[in-house]
């Protein structure tokens, strides 16, 4: 089915073309003549199913059929994310799709200088995305006007309430226009999303897609049993050995991220970490240099990875198993894209045995365990339990500290 039986019109449907999309995602299939219908949608879909698209070819379509209002342009659409570089991979998006129509789009987000963001809302822009915190920040200045919007995109919704926004979602919504167009994204549905939706989505549809990279069979999973303290000298030894040019890994904590970053410079292998307590910049300059391959290795924490958009990542490394299942599927969702073949390998030792139960519970399969010659682990060391992360929220996950209260400049 192409695009155009989908009901978008030509300046996307060109946008499209360059992109070099052949035909829709079943995600997109779905979602965008719905959205087209103007009906609320609730989906459940994850990173790696084209879901951006599949809310922004449709949000722009609407915007394009709306004359807009006269002078200045006004905010008529906003979409929320949970963190920067999600919002910045879908304003990306947005700019992309949108290339040939008339829109002025901007990305809102903390971390970085207000001023200049407050310069150009003040020239007027069609459409927000935004990360919470910092909105909310340009409305208690009054320097942003949300009264016109229409248009509401909630992505990622499980995660912004994972990471404590809930009350910022409130204020939010109590400020936007009651008639309006809700669309929610999220890739799992906990009573809180579902209180949630009930609260803000008018009788939506409902549109769920197959996870597409635990069925898929382009991303091949393996084990590697071995022990904690062995863990750095066995990925230098995959990453040398197999000549990876670009692998993501993913830690626990941030600094974890560091620490090994920094190991695996000294063992002669390019890396950078990226995570929350960096800041915008550093995180900007980590991910650019990882894209053009001036660094072999990103080492991340689940929340920074989030919205890490790489097309065609080979190796996916989980150095530490995450203790939230549903965060390992969003890790090797980071591999096996678009059509590509994808290797997505975790490093476990004895002391996450349990996480790995939970996960091949999650995924409704066994993870083919495949023991590296010469990296054995010991059988005579026994399993201690791994310290979880700090205030944990009250579904039992742990919050990330990246929104702490105590940086709220950084949001
Ligand atoms: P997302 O799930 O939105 O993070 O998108 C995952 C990746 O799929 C992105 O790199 C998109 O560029 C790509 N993509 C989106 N729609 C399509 C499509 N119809 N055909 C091929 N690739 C696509």
């Amino acid at each position: 089915m192409p695009f155009k039986q989908l009901g978008l019109s030509e300046p996307l449907l060109r946008a499209i073309k360059e992109q070099g999309y052949s035909e829709p995602t079943p995600v997109q299939k779905e979602a965008i003549p719905i959205i087209l219908s103007k009906r609320d949608v609730l989906a459940g879909a994850q990173t790696g199913t084209g879901k951006t698209a599949g809310f922004t070819l449709p949000m722009l379509e609407l915007l394009s059929r709306h004359k807009p209002h006269a002078g200045k342009p006004a905010v008529r659409a906003l979409i929320l994310t949970p963190t920067r570089e999600l919002a910045a991979q879908v304003a990306e998006s947005v700019q992309l799709y949108g290339k040939f129509l008339p829109f002025k789009s901007m990305v809102i987000f903390g971390g970085v200088k207000i001023n200049p963001q407050i310069v150009a809302l003040r020239k007027g822009v069609d459409i927000i995305i935004a990360t919470p915190g910092r909105l909310l920040d340009h409305v208690s200045q009054k320097t942003v006007d949300l009264s016109k919007v229409d248009f509401l995109i909630l992505d990622e919704a499980d995660r912004m309430l994972d990471m404590g926004f809930i009350n910022d979602i409130r204020k939010v919504l109590a400020i936007l226009p009651q008639t309006r167009q809700t669309l929610l994204f999220s890739a799992t549905f906990s009573d809180e999303i579902k209180k949630l939706t009930d609260k803000i989505l008018k009788s939506p549809a409902l549109v769920e897609v197959a996870q597409r990279n635990i069925s898929s069979s382009q991303v091949t999973q393996v084990i590697h049993p071995v022990d904690k303290e062995r863990k750095r000298e066995l990925l230098s030894h995959l990453i040398s050995k197999g000549d990876w040019k670009q692998v993501l890994v993913f830690t626990r904590t941030k600094h974890g991220a560091n620490r090994l970053a920094d190991q695996l410079e000294k063992d002669g292998i390019s890396a950078a970490a990226i995570h929350g307590n960096k800041s915008q910049n550093a995180r900007t300059k980590a991910l650019a240099d990882f894209k053009d391959g001036t660094v072999r290795v990103l080492v991340a924490t689940d929340i920074a990875a989030r919205g890490i958009d790489i097309d065609q990542l080979p190796h996916v490394v989980n150095y530490e198993l995450p203790n939230v299942p549903e965060d390992y599927v969003h890790r090797i969702g980071r591999t096996g894209r678009a059509g590509h073949n994808g290797e997505a390998m975790s490093l476990v030792c004895v002391d996450e045995l349990e996480f790995l139960a939970s996960i091949e519970k999650l995924i409704k399969k066994d993870i083919h365990k495949f023991v590296i010659k010469g990296f054995a682990p010991d059988p005579s060391i026994k399993a201690e339990p791994i310290q979880k992360k700090r205030g944990g929220g009250s579904n039992g996950r742990a919050r990330p500290s990246n929104r702490a209260p105590a940086s709220k400049g950084r949001r």
